[in-house]
This record gives C-alpha cells, structure tokens and sequence, in this order.
C-alpha cells in the first residue's frame, strides 16, 4: 500500500501538538491545586474570625470551614483523574458548594449583620482570580450569591427593595467577572491552540508563489541586463565568423590554425546557446506577466517551416538526423510569424537534440480551417508518466548529465500555441521517438474578435 506523506505530517504534528497541550494542561493544573491548596489553608487559618464575630465560640461555623476545606482537597484529588472536561465540572461545583458554604458561614455568623456578609460580593471576583479561564465558575457562583445573600436578606426580614437591590449588585459584579473571564479564555484557546492543517497548508501555498513570483522577476530583470551585452558580443562574433575564411585564404600571414578555428566556433556556438536561453527567460517573464503581444498576419507556413529546416541543416548534419520535410503548397495562415517560428524552432531543436543518430520527419498540411504541424523523431521518447508534465515549467524528463537544458521550451512552445488559439498533442513512448502535433486555426478568430472588441469597448470607453 502507497504511504501518504501528507498524511504522516499532519498525524505527527497533530500528536507533538497534543504532547505540548498535554505539558502545558499539566503546569496549569499544578499551578491551580497549589492555589487551592492555600485557599483551604485560609479557610482554617480564620477560623478565629467567627469567634470574634459571634463573641463566643461555636462548633457549627468551625464544621462549615472544615467541610469547605475537605471538599477543596477532595475537589484536587479527583482533578488528578479527571478529562478536561470533567475537570471543568467539578471546578464549577465546587465553585458554586464554596459559595454556598461561604453563605452557610455568614449566616452562623450572624447573616446580614456578620461582618463575612458584605464580602459575599466579593466571591465572584475570588472564583474569577483563582480560575481565570473558568467563565461557567463565574455564573454559578454569582447565582449561588444571588441566592444565598437573597436568603440571609429575607432571613432578616429585608425589604423587597434591599433584596432587589443586593440582586442587581450580584447581577453586576457577576457580569463584569464574566466578561473578564471569558475574554480572557478566548485569548488563552486562540494562544494555545495548535495551527490549523488547513492554515499550514495555505501559508505554504502563499510562501511558495511569493517565491515563484520573486524567482520570476529576478529571471526577468536578469534576462534584460543579459541580453545587452550578448547581443553586441554575437555581432562581434558574427563578424569574425564571416571574415575569417576569405581573410585565411587571401593572406597566408593571416592564417588562422584549424584548432583556433574550432574554438572560435565554439565561442560561437555556446554564445547562440546563451542567447537561446536568454530568450527563453524572456518569454517565461512575458508570457507570465501576461506580456506577449501577437503580430498577425498572413504568412506561408510551409515557407517559414522550409526556412527553419534550412537553419538547421548544420545542426542535423552533426546530430546525424536526416531531416524530412513533408509539405502542403502553399498553406496560408493568418499568423504570428516570430512565434510560429519559435514554436518550430523548439520542437526541431528538441527533436535533434533528443533523437540524435536518427531520421527526423517534419510535415505541414492544411486543410479548410486549421494548419497541422508534426514534428516526430525516433530518439529516446517519452514515457507515459511523463507527457504531461513535460509541458510545464522547469519540467525535463531525460538524463540531465546527459542533456542539456533548462525545461522551458515546451512550456514556452504550449503557450504560444494557446496564444495563437491551437492545441499540441504529443504521441511517444520510451525508446520509439517522439511525435509532436501542433494544430493551429487558420485564422484566429477568437483573437482577432477579442481584439477588435478591446479596440471597440476602447473607442467607446
Ligand atoms: P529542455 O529540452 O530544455 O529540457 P523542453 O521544455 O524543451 O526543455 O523539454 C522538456 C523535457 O521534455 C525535456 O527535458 C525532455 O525530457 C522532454 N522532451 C522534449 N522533447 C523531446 C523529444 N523530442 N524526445 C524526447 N524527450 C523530449
């Protein structure tokens, strides 16, 4: 069975997220027990004060304390077990028991008139200090105070008013803790919560077109300041290159040896490979900026096919590759030449270069409504996997030790295809060659209709 790369990612950074979860859960609840730890030890510690209160010891207070204490210890026990969300639920009833008993206490210790009464207000606050991310704490202590300070009220024989009003004071304070409360667990789940595979998966997508589009600005901008120097550096080239054989022939001190002649087509023929290049980089740019401008026309596309054999004859003649040309007289087409010329450059170029030592076979037909181009070698072919993706950018299928080359060529050549409103298909396989077909409308209408209708909204606009 096929293993799913992504898959393992996500399942590893899902448990080293629930590992840090598990490590942080593990601090906070630590750090909470040695809180409630010392608010048992305070419970018991001002046990006196209700002696003081009352004026006189008594048995029913001390019991209410210690019973509060022992359900905090309880309550820290069964924390030590219990899942998040269990845990959740016994915090909130012991907030609520702790109320209470807070309430059972001021009422032993004189109700409305203990001096523990007016603090009862207080709770809420307490319970929202001790667990900040507990907002269901919050309400039920403050219901637990509505009650409880309602019942002491009533006990005393209050007015309806005071109770009213102890119950708006309850509502208020309960309120402001609430909202302390829960906005400060929202900040806390947004810190701890682990990033969204969704959102990792996007922040990748948007790193990796910043740095294509960065990749392809700095290929363009590099591309322009290139194509400067090497133009004039080819025209110098050019220039010796037709000088040297009559020069070589008329003077005999002027001999040029073999060897150094060898160089200098070597110069030459690497600078053409070098120019080559840089063209492609700036049409990578133009056609990704969505730059490319068409010049049409009509043209013989069966000359400017037999025009770019003849280039060339030199090429084949060293790739030993017979060339073939099979061609419909005259086929007329209302076409960009320069582009069509580069689209039969590259696949002529590739065909050589990847059928070297083998015939190659060019044909032109057309009929009525559409030119077709073919373009096939016998050379190494292509596999099945690989037909598709050839035809993207930087994509290359063949030996790179072997071949040469920057896997832009058939990108460039698909797109000017599609410019020029036709469609390339290739039939290959592994070891029988390559055939490449370009079918182009005869007359683009799409194009020509799409731009008379820009000039028109133009004219209008
Ligand atoms: P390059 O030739 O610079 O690598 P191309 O875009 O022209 O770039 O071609 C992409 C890839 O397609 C090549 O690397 C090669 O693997 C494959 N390819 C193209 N044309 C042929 C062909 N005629 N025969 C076999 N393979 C080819």
């Amino acid at each position: 069975m096929g293993s799913q790369p992504g898959a393992v990612r996500t399942s590893q950074h899902e448990s080293r997220a629930r590992r840090a979860d598990r490590s942080v859960d593990g601090t906070a609840s630590k750090a909470r027990a040695r809180i409630l730890i010392a608010c048992a030890i305070l419970i018991l510690m001002f046990a006196p004060s209700d002696v003081h209160a009352l004026g006189r010891f008594s048995w029913g207070p001390l019991l209410v304390r210690f019973e509060w204490a022992g359900s905090i210890m309880v309550t820290i026990l069964a924390l030590r077990r219990a899942e998040p969300h269990g845990a959740r639920i016994i915090l909130i009833a012991l907030s609520v028991l702790s109320t209470a008993l807070y309430g059972a206490l001021a009422f032993l210790t004189g109700g409305a008139v203990s001096p523990m009464f007016h603090w009862i207000l207080a709770l809420p606050i307490i319970v929202g200090l001790v667990l900040p991310d507990l907002p269901g704490a919050v309400v039920g202590c403050g219901f637990a105070v509505m009650l409880c300070g309602s019942a002491i009220l009533g006990a005393a024989n209050e007015s309806f008013w005071t109770v009213l009003r102890w119950v708006m004071q309850a509502v208020v304070v309960t309120s402001l803790v609430f909202y302390a409360s829960a906005t400060y667990r929202r900040l806390r789940m947004r810190e701890s919560r682990p990033p969204d595979a969704h959102e990792v998966a996007a922040a990748r997508v948007r790193a990796s077109e910043a740095a294509v589009a960065a990749r392809d600005e700095f290929l363009a901008v590099a591309a322009h300041e290139l194509r400067t120097p090497l133009t004039s550096m080819l025209l110098h080239i050019e220039a010796i290159e037709r000088t040297l054989p009559a020069e070589t022939a008329a003077d005999e001190t002027m001999h040029v040896p073999p060897t150094e002649q060898k160089r200098i087509a070597a110069v030459a023929r690497q600078a053409r490979r070098l120019s080559g290049l840089i063209d492609s980089m700036l049409d990578v740019s133009k056609l990704t900026g969505g730059h490319l401008s068409l010049e049409l026309a009509e043209i013989d596309v069966a000359a400017l096919v037999r025009e770019v054999v003849q280039r060339f004859t030199p090429d084949a003649a060293a790739a030993a590759c017979p060339l073939t040309l099979r061609l419909d007289q005259p086929v007329k087409g209302v076409l960009d030449a320069t582009r069509l010329d580069q689209i039969v450059t590259n696949l002529i170029g590739n065909a050589l270069k990847y059928g070297a030592g083998a015939p190659v076979e060019i044909a032109v037909e057309g009929d009525e409504t559409v030119i077709r181009l073919t373009v096939r070698d016998h050379g190494i072919g292509i596999s099945p996997a690989d037909q598709q993706r050839i035809f993207r950018r930087f994509e290359r299928a063949a030996d790179e030790r072997q071949y040469s080359g920057a896997g832009l060529g058939l990108w460039i050549t698909s797109e000017l295809v599609k410019a020029l409103g036709g469609r390339i298909t290739l039939h290959s396989s592994p070891g029988a060659g390559a055939s490449f077909t370009v079918v182009l409308p005869r007359r683009p209408t799409t194009l020509i209709e799409r731009r008379r209708s820009g000039a028109r909204s133009a004219g209008h606009g």
